[in-house]
């Protein structure tokens, strides 16, 4: 999985690649209301500001006509400052304006509460020239960092135990660590939040693997935050845009946190794939099974499976399930996940979806239903192709980026396939992303 350092790390973890086409549009708008919490936004740091940094004027503007003084800046929630509906407005109209020439688009499912939804994540760390401990995201397309102390669309609990990090690290005088030269120590906090488990994970990021008075380091944070239930150190050494090094060493509890999805526990590891609004995620799966109308007896593919979520929700209306995943890690906790939910009939695979499918193909396999869930730029013709020759009479396609599914669509419709409806989610308020589940099924004659 990738995780990208910049500003746009919040939706990429499911891009993998570039796009065939097309580009998501990105409109800014604001207006008048005016933020009703406070955050402190620091300033000056020993970076080096960015171009484009010199209007000081309109930072103030921007300050006052958005709900996040770092609106702007931080390049993510384009569409935080335009009333909610107004937001699924425009979503639902990009939708059905791409998936038009192939089927009927219904109306987008948004959230009750379209703030603090997010269940993961990520702060840079750095410092002021006085040597204050920072910590944010990165500015859009820059290294520079701009302090956050609580975002609009994460989760509570996991600001402020980033908040009390940076506290913890001046106490204990532990150096954040400077891009640059290399020197330093601390670099990034991720946290991991369980919707319905309250469980929290903390993902220590270090340039080098040594933490001082680790122990006490442990004791300090839990003492501040006793709601953690386990904390991770992770190495990342590397001049990287990943923001997640290769090392991991548990300091404390089991490495991981779960949670519960559609009556499932799911298993959810630092580097792992998981969708980060979890209420939307319980509607959009819910809604992905329903359109696969099982019945008990198929024969089902879920492809791009993360932590085999979709499979293992949708084994018990299925007679087996063959789930393939790239990323290893998350493959094994999914098998894990299988386990722990004493589920038999699911089958899991390491590999590249389009390779895999056209093995399957090769082999004369064949499939009643496919679920498949691409990262951003979409499926692949190996793997598309494949479809068609495994014939499944449903294709269940969830997608994060509707260009992309729009050109899948456009392949599959041409091969043999009606795509039946569309129904976008809204798993990402306040930003421009969208999600869509499309339900395919096999023309007769093919
Ligand atoms: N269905 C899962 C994961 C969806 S995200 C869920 O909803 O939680 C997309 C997943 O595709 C990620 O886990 C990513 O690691 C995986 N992936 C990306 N490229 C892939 C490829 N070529 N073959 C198989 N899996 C891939």
């Amino acid at each position: 999985m990738r995780i990208e350092k910049n500003n746009k790390r919040t939706f990429k973890e499911k891009s993998t690649g570039k796009p065939w086409t097309g580009k998501s549009e990105t409109k800014k708008y604001a207006d008048k209301k005016k933020p009703e919490f406070k955050k402190n936004v620091t300033k000056k740091t020993d970076q080096k500001k960015p171009e484009g940094k010199k209007n000081e004027g309109k930072k103030e503007e921007r300050k006052r006509k958005s709900l996040c003084p770092v609106h702007g800046r931080c390049g993510g929630c384009q569409l935080l400052d335009i009333p909610y509906k107004d937001q699924l407005k425009q979503k639902q109209t990009q939708v059905t304006k791409l998936l038009k020439p192939y089927c009927p688009v219904e109306k987008i499912v948004g959230m009750e509460d379209p703030f603090h939804y997010r269940n993961k994540v990520h702060a840079v760390f750095g410092h002021k020239k006085d040597g204050t401990v920072i910590s944010g995201i990165y500015q859009e397309g820059t290294h520079f960092i701009v302090p956050v102390d609580e975002c609009l669309i994460e989760d509570q609990r996991a600001d402020a135990i980033i908040r009390d990090i940076r506290g913890l690290l001046k106490s204990f005088k532990i150096k954040t660590y400077n891009e640059d030269t290399g020197y330093g120590l601390f670099r990034h906090v991720l946290i991991r939040t369980g919707y319905h488990s309250g469980q929290i994970m903390v993902v220590l990021v270090l340039g080098s693997p040594i933490l001082p008075s680790k122990n006490n380091f442990v004791k300090a944070l839990r003492k501040l935050h006793p709601e953690i239930t386990t904390i991770v150190l992770n190495v990342n050494g590397q001049k990287t845009s990943m923001i997640l090094g290769e090392k991991e060493t548990v300091l404390y509890g089991k490495g991981y946190i779960e949670d519960e999805l559609c009556g499932k526990t799911f298993r959810i590891s630092s580097k792992s794939f998981y969708q980060v609004n979890p209420v939307q995620t319980e509607k959009l799966y819910g809604k992905a099974i329903e359109l696969a109308g099982l019945t008990g007896k198929e024969r089902v593919i879920d492809a791009y499976c993360g932590i085999g979520t979709i499979g293992l929700i949708a084994s018990d209306k299925a007679k087996e399930v063959i789930s393939v995943e790239l990323n290893p890690d998350a493959v094994r906790d999914a098998i894990v996940n299988a386990k722990r939910n004493g589920i038999k009939n699911v089958r899991f695979y390491h590999n590249d979806a389009g390779i895999f499918m056209r093995q399957m193909a090769e082999a004369g396999e064949h499939a009643d239903v496919v679920f498949m869930d691409p990262p951003r730029s979409g499926s692949d013709e190996k793997f598309l192709s494949s479809v068609l020759t495994l014939k499944p009479e449903k294709i269940v396609y969830v997608s994060c980026e509707p260009t992309t599914l729009a050109r899948d669509l456009k392949y599959l419709t041409k091969h043999g396939y009606k795509a039946v409806r569309a129904v976008p989610f809204d798993m990402f308020p306040a930003t421009e992303h969208v999600e869509t589940v499309c339900l395919l099924s096999r023309k007769a004659s093919v």
